[in-house]
């Protein structure tokens, strides 16, 4: 299968901002206990481990584990992220969704199989993981393409740089609509493929489907991130804006500061690369390695605990006196988190923002109840936290309760009108009961 470009639009383009636009400055959401100038020396507090909410991580780099069967397209010889099992008999191509270790593990430059992805992904297995470039083919997205006789349509599953949701179409009619890991959003449902599109099983990221998880809108985490870096730095001219990452994944935070400062992001040589992946002219206009004068550094993760922190300070004492660091938490979840007001730094000088990159349970049920009004025989299938009978029932209740409310919206939008109340008379009672619908409807 032929190599296709990537369509135009970058994979920031599609999601940025609520109405496409840039964040903007306000200081409306951050009050004193927001951000603070006080020096990081007076941290403590422990780092936050991530973790899939009541779940195990489902892959392990052993290749005797059975391939569990909803990684397993039915009518096809296709597997979605299923690298941890060796080579799984009937399988001859193996789909990823995204570039991240709980989808790819086991994955490396051994593999000998077809592999399908976006570009951004299919850069980043090849750069990365070393895996032949033979094997590695980017479907352009948004576009049909024909594997073995199935169409195929990668859409934009608004996760990390180059994640995608799979729409299969079988000859026989049948669609597979596999998300991934995604965070559904209502502009999902413009999307033209998706339009009236019957899904016989929808293959789901169930990362929080638990009403517990109903956590802000990314673009509010967002504009609350950027509102306290524009607030520490007009506060102190000397401030350093560090914002922690992982390989991929947390850009959308760092580039909205970088818009709004109007300054470089510096970044370790290695980071450089992998950012090279992802196709983005823009975001590499602003890269640079070893200014560490830029404003804004993006570190790893593992770089943002109080002592690291203040040795960062120390070597950088003669440009910056202060540091207020993001640590945009992933699968990490505080249940009292209810609203940004609640998001309050742990510990002085570091701010923790709740930026997560799947969906909320509300929005799961949108775009479940989404999906179901086109499909009304839509099977689900949780690809997440499926390990524990217990979770899966609980699941299941919620999956029944969203699809038999989405049915009585429906049944509400096509019910017929009701005659209305007449006085009852022995003629009009009569009328009424022996008169068609048709003509019911001619008389009113
Ligand atoms: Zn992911």
């Amino acid at each position: 299968m032929e190599n296709v470009n990537a369509s135009k639009s970058t994979w920031s383009d599609i999601f940025k901002g609520s109405k496409g636009t840039k964040y903007s400055v306000e200081d409306k959401t951050v009050n004193s206990s927001q951000s603070s100038q006080d020096s990081i020396s007076s941290s403590s507090g422990s780092d936050v481990k991530n973790y899939r909410p009541g779940g195990s991580s489902m892959w392990s780099k052993n290749p005797k584990r059975q391939c569990p069967f909803y990684k397993k397209m039915p009518g096809t010889a296709f597997a979605v992220d299923a690298f941890s099992y060796g080579d799984v008999p009937g399988i001859t191509s193996y789909f990823l969704t995204h570039f991240h270790a709980d989808h790819y593990g086991g994955l490396t430059k051994k593999f000998a199989n077809p592999i399908y992805c976006s570009k951004i992904t299919a850069n980043l297995v090849k750069k990365r993981l070393n895996v032949p470039a033979e094997y590695v083919h980017a479907l352009s997205m948004r576009q049909e393409h024909i594997i073995d006789g199935i169409k195929v349509i990668f859409l934009e599953a608004n996760h990390c740089p180059g994640s995608v949701l799979i729409l299969f179409t079988l000859p026989d009619g049948r669609k597979y609509l596999h998300t991934g890991d995604f965070r559904a959003h209502p502009r999902m449902e413009l999307y033209p493929n998706l339009q009236n599109c019957t899904i016989d099983k929808l293959y789901l990221d169930t990362t929080y489907c638990d009403p517990k998880y109903d956590f802000p809108m990314q673009d509010d985490v967002i504009q609350f991130a950027v509102n306290i870096a524009v607030k520490a730095v007009r506060e102190n001219d000397r401030t350093l804006i560090i914002c922690g990452t992982y390989t991929i994944g947390k850009e959308r935070v760092y580039t909205a500061i970088s818009d709004a400062l109007d300054c470089k992001i510096c970044v370790l040589s290695d980071k450089k690369r992998v950012l090279e992946c992802l196709d983005d002219s823009n975001l590499m206009d602003k890269i640079v390695v070893g200014e560490k004068s830029a404003r804004l550094h993006v570190v790893s993760m593992g770089k943002l605990n109080p002592r690291r922190l203040l040795i960062y300070l120390e070597e950088l004492q003669k440009i910056f006196d202060n540091i207020v660091a993001f640590k945009p938490t992933g699968w990490t979840h505080n249940s009292k988190v209810n609203s940004l007001a609640d998001l309050k730094p742990a510990i002085m000088g570091r701010v923790k923002i709740y930026g997560n990159e799947h969906s909320s349970y509300s929005e799961l049920k949108r775009f479940v109840q989404f999906v179901h009004s086109n499909g009304p025989n839509v099977k689900i299938l949780p690809t997440v936290n499926v390990g524990n009978p217990q979770q899966r029932a609980f699941m299941e209740t919620h999956f029944e309760k969203w699809l038999s409310e989405s049915t009585s919206k429906m049944t509400a939008r096509v019910k017929f009108p009701q005659p209305r109340k007449q006085t009852p008379t022995k003629r009009s009672s009569q009328s009424t009961q022996g008169t068609s619908l048709m003509q019911f409807l001619k008389k009113k």
